[in-house]
């Protein structure tokens, strides 16, 4: 069991925070709170804050704060979060979001226990990017690193699978633009708060060993 529960993984996108964050969900029950999954739900279900952040999120550039902001507020409040702990992925994005958020924390009576940060050469995230395939159920492959089966088919449902918009390579340049100009500061933010945790492409293969030899 990790003992130390309410996590933040930092790292940049296509970096494997998703993937591992899915593997402690279903290992230890920990809520997985992805704000891109938030939002991508949002703009499926065509409701007017979907629309504000469908153009920005196109573009690979950050929703406004109060939106993400408010979506993790009401996430965190949840009775599943304080009994089974949660990951925060892709959450905060930058200084003025790490402060909301540790205000927030501090409303609710919580802390975080650690941030995992994901450190991956950036040819490997370009690699990673442009060869990623998503399916509607929720399953991720790679097109180099973890083929479906059947080309271009979920191997879980069988549905056709599809790229992110925002996997194209014009975005994927803004996308990793915007992580080192504005969520990269956050290395050094919570690397004083000696709370650094972090997972090079060296120890890959042992990341979710690493997260429990070294989280427990
Ligand atoms: P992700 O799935 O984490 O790569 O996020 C996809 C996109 O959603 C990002 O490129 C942003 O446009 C938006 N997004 C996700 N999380 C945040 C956040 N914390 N702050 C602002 N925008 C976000």
């Amino acid at each position: 069991m990790l003992k130390k529960k309410n996590l933040i993984f930092l790292g940049a996108p296509g970096a494997g925070k998703g993937t591992f964050s899915d593997v402690l969900q279903s290992r230890e029950g920990i809520v997985h709170i992805s704000t891109g999954d938030l939002l991508r739900a949002e703009i499926a279900s065509g409701s007017e804050l979907g629309k504000q952040a469908a153009n920005l999120i196109e573009q690979g550039k950050l929703v406004p704060d109060d939106i993400v902001g408010g979506m993790v507020a009401a996430k965190l409040a949840t009775a599943e979060c304080e009994e089974k702990g949660f990951i925060l992925d892709g959450f905060p994005r930058n200084i003025a979001q790490a402060e909301m958020l540790h205000k927030l924390l501090d409303e609710q009576g919580k802390k975080i226990d650690a941030v995992v940060c994901f450190d991956v050469p950036e040819e490997a995230i370009v690699k990673r990017l442009s060869g990623r395939l998503n399916c509607k159920c929720g399953g991720v492959f790679n097109k180099f690193y973890f083929p479906p089966k059947k080309e271009n088919l979920c191997d879980k449902c069988g549905a056709e699978l599809f790229q992110r918009p925002d996997d194209n390579p014009d975005t994927v340049r803004e996308r990793l633009g915007v992580y080192s100009e504005k969520t990269m500061p956050l290395i050094d933010f919570y690397r004083n708060s000696g709370l650094l945790v972090s997972i090079t492409e060296t120890n890959r293969d042992k990341i979710v060993e690493a997260l429990y030899r070294e989280l427990a």
